[in-house]
Formats: structure tokens, C-alpha cells, sequence
């Protein structure tokens, strides 16, 4: 059905020109900024001829039959704003409520429980609250999705579905585009009732007036540019659909959030000078993003040549914005700037007369935990930026002057002018290169294991599906020796120890990597046949596990050590139990890959933290928890992960990679296979931005079980219900997207996350039950779980058929209560964890602040004198950190090897 366009539309554009016309000098309509300062109703005139608009300060009018009875349903100084906002929109109608996320709430309710939203993945933090609010109670599937890749869009466009498309473009703080006519278009074609919306805020209508581009309705937070002056809080709808306007108009009498008469009268003289302030704003900002750019700061906004948005954004808007952001590689260094500033006030959001500086991660974002925040979210040194209307010279100068403070520009003489200082992490990478460790000392390393929490079973049918670390961890131990010797020790494998003459190795089979190559997809089959029949020749199947850890741990260091050959012995310890689908081979993968790179220094530490606080000065250094201290730089995770699926590989054949990444960078990601419809056929893993750590109950049903008869059996079932199973893969893919969608929302509140959590927990495991995949055993733990007094929810996790199960556990869950259900649950025979989910990857424990490790000093290249301990000694009279580590209780691991000394992790 063809929208029905208001009749008034036609008039509205040409309202301000004045009467008569003369037919020989025609007038043309009036350009932006006139009719931003013409306010001017021809069908409102006022009585007096006031110049201002009044402000009807009134509930009640009186008398029956006129225009205005009640200021919920209308108010004239109401209507003058709206009809204003109409005219500089290009919009038939207009309407203005009590804030930017009212208007939001108006344009949802024009949905209905089994609509579908498209929705993008970089949106503002309160609509992705809202988005799951109406997800959760609305009945209603939000699909999130690149939208600066229009073609992302259309795997979810399902005409009978799709209800709404909401973009916003720029996005807020990163300024990403999309090509919002591009998209309105596909929508138009393919879902022909579905409304385009555009959250226009970033730019306003001066800039961007998304109705000429297809959007069916532009909303505004007119507390900023609009307003302009941070006194208010408004929000602006605008559409040319009747229809559309008069649905919301009934929401907004029904619900009473129209802005209030006081309100739109300060808006309606914020808006006169829009086009004016916007002017000077965004010439201001483009003069700072231009210096900060040519400082050689990474800096984010669309007026610069190198922005990738450049070109979709010039076609739709008709300037830049005043929002920039930019990266200064530090993020001390970037709260330096901050404070330092003075013309630039440090507030959150944007649009007013006076010049804003923020660190989105530290102010907005600061609620998520800090050890996953700088990965994974926004650049944890981002300084975002909204220029007011200063005078751009003294702008840049207080900014210069902050720099200068801060330490991240200096005077270069030669060049005459301020030049960045290269920021510790560009410092960290060439200061590494000059450092050597000796690989003489111990190397301690552990790495967590993984749940997944959303997805199973539907990811092997091209699902996403989200992996989280989970706190229990397999810890690993090299030890030097001196004696030419190479054994492991898998304490965790029926205590297995085996060690071999490294001469003796099958080094001819090494086939070497070029200097600075990775290791190539495929595994070298002639070295894996070459340690099976020789190293390990003597292992049959009864030790096939062991041997399998052996093969992966001996491939590793016959192809790292070639050059070394290090003496040493490794042993690895796990919290985890092994083989119960919680990624225990993933944990040891990236425990033996880190400490082989450790010893042969294919990876390094960076130098020792330069005290600088009370806290950093001397002892104690008691690491507490997994989330605080980050060291590992990415690019050496990043070595560890490729060396870790290696692992992977020699373990498991043909590893999704999931396991290992969540290992070594912890936190939690979203994987997704490549190849099929799901998301346009790409593939590939996301971390989840601002995860937040949260509790889980995790049961061992201790019921063994054989993932790959189960996952044959859901490959049965689609393959004879083709659409129950596709339904029940639809359903699940809106479970893991709105489930990665709540755990990266800084702005949901805690009690807002764990219920929309619960919600999904429940209807995925439901789902799994269909597909015939849960157990006796796991339903037994559900039960228990959900039962009074705990009332907990509970899904199967991994392949199920046994295995284990997770329970989300609020964070006001009574410690009695925990004790008793750990006791129900240990009398059924299951074996209870409870644990945090979301912590830290790769931990090491700190050579510089570890008094246990032999010869932690840091030596330069040519100064490796052995340790005293060591020399002429057995390697068991000089391990002792590995007697310790040996025979620790597994229940008090952890903390033992916390209390050992600091950890350093990725
Ligand atoms: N949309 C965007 C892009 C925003 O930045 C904001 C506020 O920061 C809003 C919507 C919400 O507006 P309000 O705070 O007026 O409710």
C-alpha cells in the first residue's frame, strides 16, 4: 500500500515566502537558515503580533469546541514548535516530546509482538536498551546487524516480518556512515511495510534530512544541536505518512510525553540559530580534526579524506558534523589531555555552544570491566570531541596546550613545529625488540576454559554462537633444566610424565618457517607421523589422550625451538574438568603454546612497569582477581592464539578456533561459521564489546557423551523436519544476537541484563530440548536449579547428551542459598562449579614481581649467566616452584598461584 502523503506537504515547503507573488520576479523558497530564524505559522497567528511565540503555561482551556481543551492532547505553543520543526525538516508533520529516547518509545510502539527489527550494531547505548526491553517483553526480534555494509542488511529483510529498519548514521563516538539511501531503497523493494527510521541526532535536519533519502520517520534528541544550549531535554519526530503521524500522535495523548510549553518555547529559540551555530561548530571541528590529524593521532570524523565513510556521507548529508574522536595510542596519556583542557568542558553528549571533550570508555563505558574493556570495546584511549562555537584559534590552543601537558606532543626543532611522541604502546614494540629474557627462568601461565552460552549445535548450521571464558583455568609451569632433557608432566592426564634426549627428536622432519612467517593452514603431516613414530612410538591407545597432548606440545616445539632446543620441563595443571566440553584442550593449547614462544623468546614481555603509584610501588602485589591488570600487548596474544590452534589442531583436527581465542583473549566473542544464509554467508568471530563478567553455576552431569552422534542427530532432524529445525536456527539466531546485543549494552542496568539473560537461557534450552539434544541428567539439573527456594535458570551447554550444564546466578543470590543447592546438586551425584564467566584470557605470572621464579632479573643479550641454584644441579633440586605447583590441591590452585606473585594478562 502506497503511503498516503499530507496535502499540506506541498504548501509547507514554500510557507515562509512571502505573499502575493509577482509572476514576473518569481521568489524562490527560502534557504535553511531563513527558515530556521522565520517562525511563522500563517494558520497561528497570535493576537498581539508578538515576535516570540508565547508560552501557553496552561493545563486547561476553556470552552468547548476549540482547537486546544487539554495540553496532553495539544498546546499552541506546542503546535508552534512542531509545525517549525516540520518546515526545516522537508516533513509533512512533526511532533516533539520529552526527550530523544521518548521519541524512540513513540516509534516502537508503533510495533506489534512478532514484528522483526533491523537494527544497527553500533547503535546509541539507550536504544540498544530499549531495543532489548522491547525484545524481551515486547515479543518482538531485534536483528543487529553492520550497517555501514548495506548488503548486511538484506539476509533479514523478510517482507511478512520485517516490521522496522532503525539506522543511525553518523554513529556516536566512532563516526561510522551508512548509506542510509541505499538501504531505504532495498527496503522499499523487499519489504514494502516496513518503515525505514533514522536517529538523525548527529547530524540534525540542517545537515541531513533523511525523508529525502526514503526514511519513513526521522527522530531527533533535540537536546542537542536543535536546543543547542544543554538547557533542556527534547526529542523531535518527523514523517510525511498521515497514517505514521497519527498512530504516534494517539501514543503520545495516551501516554502524556509531549515536551512541556515551557520547554518548547526554549526549544523553538534554540532552533532559530541552528544553522548558524551548526556552521561555526563544524568549521571549528574540521579545524581541529584536520590539526589533530596532522599530529598523526588517529582521528575519526567524516571531513577528513581518509574517513572510509567519505563518500556515502557526502552524497546524503551536507556537511560533517561537529563530533570528531580521536586515538592517542595511551590511555593515561588520553586522561592526561582531558583534564588538562579548560576551554574544553569534560561532558557527556554533544550539540551545545560550548566545546565538550569525554573518553567514552571512561565515562559512558566505565561500568564494564576494566581487563575487557580496552580489547574489546571502543579504543579504551578514545577522546571524543565536540567543538562548540569558540573561536576556533583559542580552541586549538587550549587543546595544544593539553597535549603539551599531557606529554603527547613536544617541540621538534629541526621540523619547527609540535610533532607527536610516539605513545607507550608504539614505545612498548621497540623497546621489547632490544630486551631479552633469559629463557633460563620459569615461565608460569594459565588460561581459562570456555562455555558457550548461546548457540550450540545451531552454530554447526551457520548459527552465531557466544563463547565466554569461564574462571576455571589450566595452568602450566616450564622449568629449566640443564641436563639436555625435554618432559612434560600432565598431572591431569592419569599423572602422566614422560621426557626425551632433545638431540634424539626428529628434528630432519622440522621443515622451518621463513623468518616472520606464520604457520600455514594445514599441519606438517610429515612431522606429525615423524614424533608419532618416534617420540612417542612407545604410547599406545590406552595413553591415547596423553599422547595426544604430547603430540601437540612436542610439534610445537620442534617447530619453535629448532634454533634453541631448550632444556626444560613443563607441567600442566587444570581447575577445569577435563573432556566435559569446557574447553580444557583449548586452555592447555594456550598454556603449552605461551610458554614454548616464552622460553624460545619468540615472544617477550615488555619491560617492567615503572612504579607510579602507591599501589604499583613494592609489595604486596597480590593479584586478586583475573580482570585487573592488562600487560600482554595484542599482537603477542595474537601470536599465542595462532600457536594455540596449531595445538588445537594436532588435538581436535578441525577446530572452529573459537575455543582457543576465548582462551587467550578471554572475555567473550560471537562465531560464526562461514558459508551459509545466516548472515549473508560470512563468517567469522566478534568479541563482545564491554562483556561484562557475570556468575555461573556450572554442573558436570558426569553422563559421558558423544558430540558427534548428537550433532549428527540435529543434522538428521533438519534434515527431515527441514522447518521445524529452520525455525528452531531462526529463533536461536535471535537469542545469540540479542544476547550479544545486552551483554555489550554499557547502559543496562545489571538487573536488566540478568533478567533479559534468563529470558534467552530459557528459550534457547528449550529450543535444544527440541532439537533432542539434552539428557535425564541435564533436566535433573534444571529442575533442581529452578526449583524453591533457588528458582535459578539453567541451560545445557556444548553438545549436551550429557556433559555439563550452566546456571545463571544473580548477583544477590543468597551464599546459604548457593550452599544448599551445591549440596542438592553434589547428592544427585553431579559435580557443582560455581564460577564467574567473562574473566581474563592469557594470564603470566609476572617475572618482575615473582620471588619464587628462578632468575626472574631481566637481562640484556649477552649477559646470560645461568642461575647460581641451577648450575650442577639435578633439575629436581632446582624446581621448586614445580614440587609446589605439583602437589597443590586443586580446589586451592588458584589461589596459590595468585599469592605466588603479580599476573600480567592479555
Ligand atoms: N540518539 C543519540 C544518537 C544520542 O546521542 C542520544 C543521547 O545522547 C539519544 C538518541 C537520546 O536522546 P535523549 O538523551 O535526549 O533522550
Amino acid at each position: 500500500m502506497a503511503p498516503k502523503i499530507d496535502a499540506t506537504l506541498a504548501r509547507l515547503h514554500d510557507l515562509p515566502t512571502p505573499e502575493p507573488e509577482s509572476p514576473l520576479r518569481p521568489r524562490k523558497p527560502y534557504r535553511f537558515s531563513t527558515l530556521c530564524a522565520t517562525v511563522e505559522n500563517p494558520d497561528q497567528k497570535d493576537q498581539y503580533g508578538s515576535s516570540s511565540v508565547p508560552i501557553y503555561q496552561s493545563a486547561t482551556f476553556k470552552g468547548v469546541g476549540n482547537p486546544y481543551d487539554y495540553s496532553r492532547s495539544g498546546n499552541p505553543t506546542r503546535s508552534h514548535l512542531e509545525h517549525h520543526i516540520a518546515k526545516i525538516s522537508s516533513a509533512a508533520h512533526a511532533l516533539s516530546v520529552s526527550s530523544g529516547m521518548a521519541a524512540l518509545d513513540v516509534i516502537l510502539r508503533l510495533l506489534k509482538p512478532g514484528d522483526e527489527v533491523i537494527a544497527g550494531d553500533d547503535l546509541y547505548g539507550g536504544t540498544n536498551r530499549l531495543l532489548t526491553y522491547i525484545r524481551s517483553h515486547g515479543g518482538i526480534t531485534v536483528h543487529h546487524v553492520d550497517t555501514t555494509d548495506p548488503s548486511s542488511v538484506l539476509p533479514f529483510l523478510n517482507p511478512s516480518k520485517t516490521a522496522m529498519v532503525l539506522l543511525e548514521s553518523p554513529t556516536n563516538p566512532l563516526l561510522k556512515v551508512a548509506d542510509i539511501a541505499a538501504i531505504s531503497k532495498d527496503v522499499k523493494e523487499r519489504a514494502p511495510d516496513a518503515i525505514v527510521v533514522v536517529d538523525n541526532t548527529m547530524m540534525s535536519p540542517y545537515l541531513q534530512r533523511p525523508l529525502e533519502h526514503g526514511a519513513d520517520i526521522v527522530y531527533d534528541s533535540a537536546t542537542k544541536y536543535l536546543s543547542g544550549h544543554h538547557d533542556l531535554m527534547a526529542g523531535v519526530i518527523t514523517c510525511n505518512r498521515d497514517d505514521l503521524k497519527q498512530r504516534m500522535a494517539f501514543t503520545i495523548n495516551s501516554v502524556g510525553n509531549a515536551l512541556a510549553p515551557n520547554d518548547c518555547f526554549l526549544l523553538l529559540r534554540g532552533t532559530k540559530t541552528l544553522a548558524l551555530r551548526m556552521d561555526r561548530q563544524q568549521a571549528n571541528s574540521q579545524q581541529v580534526a584536520t590539526y589533530l590529524h596532522g599530529l598523526g593521532f588517529k582521528t575519526h570524523y567524516p571531513g577528513l579524506a581518509d574517513h572510509p565513510g567519505r563518500e556515502i556521507h557526502e552524497r546524503i548529508a551536507a556537511g560533517n558534523g561537529a563530533v570528531l574522536s580521536f586515538e592517542t595510542g595511551d590511555k593515561e596519556m588520553s586522561e592526561r589531555i582531558v583534564g588538562a583542557t579548560r576551554l574544553w568542558g569534560i561532558s557527556v553528549s554533544f550539540g551545545c555552544v560550548n566545546s565538550l571533550i569525554s573518553m567514552p570508555c571512561v565515562m559512558s563505558h566505565a561500568s564494564i570491566d576494566p581487563a575487557t574493556r580496552a580489547e574489546r570495546g571502543l579504543p579504551e584511549d578514545l577522546i571524543r570531541l565536540c567543538a562548540g562555537i569558540e573561536d576556533p584559534a583559542d580552541l586549538i590552543d587550549d587543546l595544544e596546550r593539553a597535549l603539551i601537558e599531557a606529554g603527547a606532543i613536544v617541540f621538534d626543532e629541526q621540523q619547527n613545529k609540535y610533532v607527536r611522541v610516539p605513545s607507550a604502546s608504539d614505545e612498548l614494540s621497540s623497546a621489547v625488540q632490544k630486551l631479552g629474557l633469559d629463557y633460563q627462568q620459569e615461565w608460569f601461565v594459565s588460561a581459562p576454559g570456555k562455555i558457550i552460552l548461546f548457540g550450540e549445535h545451531a552454530v554447526v548450521h551457520g548459527v552465531t554462537a557466544v563463547a565466554a571464558s569461564v574462571d576455571l583455568r589450566c595452568y602450566g609451569l616450564t622449568t629449566p633444566r640443564n641436563d639436555g632433557r625435554l618432559s612434560v608432566h600432565f598431572s591431569d592426564i592419569d599423572n602422566f610424565y614422560y621426557e626425551w634426549e632433545i638431540q634424539s627428536l626428529p628434528w630432519d622432519a622440522v621443515t622451518p618457517l621463513a623468518a616472520g612467517a606464520q604457520h600455514p593452514d594445514t599441519l606438517d603431516q610429515v612431522l606429525m607421523d615423524a614424533i608419532l613414530a618416534g617420540p612417542l612410538k612407545e604410547l599406545g591407545e590406552d595413553k591415547k589422550h596423553a599422547r595426544a597432548a604430547a603430540l601437540a606440545f612436542l610439534y610445537m616445539y620442534l617447530m619453535l625451538g629448532e634454533e634453541k632446543r631448550p632444556s626444560f620441563n613443563f607441567t600442566a595443571r587444570a581447575t577445569l574438568p577435563v573432556g566435559a566440553g569446557l574447553g580444557s584442550s583449548a586452555s592447555f593449547s594456550t598454556c603449552a603454546a605461551s610458554t614454548i614462544l616464552l622460553v624460545n623468546r619468540a615472544i617477550t614481555l615488555p619491560p617492567p612497569p615503572q612504579p607510579s603509584s602507591a599501589a604499583d610501588a613494592g609489595p604486596p602485589h597480590v593479584h586478586i582477581s583475573h580482570q585487573g591488570r592488562r600487560f600482554i600487548p595484542p599482537s603477542t596474544a595474537d601470536t599465542v592464539n595462532q600457536w594455540a590452534f596449531i595445538a588445537e589442531k594436532v588435538l581436535h583436527g578441525n577446530p572452529s578456533g573459537v575455543d582457543n581465542s576465548v582462551s587467550v583473549f578471554g572475555g567473550a566473542l560471537a562465531y560464526t561459521r562461514a558459508g551459509f544464509t545466516f548472515n549473508d554467508g560470512k563468517g567469522g568471530m566478534e568479541p563482545i564489546l564491554g562483556f561484562k563478567s557475570l556468575k555461573f553455576l556450572l554442573t558436570n552431569s558426569k553422563v559421558p557423551r558423544d558430540t558427534k552422534k548428537l550433532v549428527a542427530g540435529v543434522g538428521a532432524l533438519k534434515a527431515s523436519e527441514p522447518e521445524l529445525v529452520g525455525g528452531i536456527l531462526n529463533s536461536i539466531q535471535s537469542i545469540s544476537h540479542e544476547a550479544r546485543r545486552a551483554l555489550a549494552d554499557p547502559e543496562l542496568s545489571r538487573t536488566e541484563l540478568l533478567s533479559a539473560l534468563e529470558a534467552l537461557i530459557k528459550e534457547n534450552h528449550e529450543h535444544l530440548v527440541t532439537l533432542g539434544v539434552s539428557h535425564p541428567s541435564l533436566e535433573t539439573i534444571r529442575a533442581t536449579t529452578a526449583a524453591e527456594p533457588y528458582g535459578l535458570t539453567t541451560k545445557l551447554t556444548g553438545a549436551g547428551g550429557g556433559g555439563c550444564a550452566v546456571t545463571l546466578v544473580p548477583d544477590d543470590f543468597q551464599a546459604s542459598s548457593m550452599d544448599s543447592l551445591l549440596a542438592d546438586l553434589t547428592k544427585e551425584g553431579f559435580v557443582p562449579y560455581l564460577t564467574s564467566v567473562g574473566g581474563s584470557g592469557l594470564g603470566v605470572l609476572s617475572p618482575y614481581s615473582a620471588p619464587n621464579l628462578i632468575q626472574m632479573t631481566v637481562v640484556n643479550p649477552g649477559e646470560v649467566t645461568p642461575p647460581p641454584e641451577a648450575a650442577g644441579q639435578s633439575a629436581a633440586d632446582v624446581a621448586t616452584l614445580r614440587l609446589a605447583f605439583e602437589k597443590q590441591d586443586v580446589p586451592v590452585l588458584s589461589q596459590w598461584a595468585e599469592s605466588l606473585g603479580r599476573w600480567l594478562y592479555v
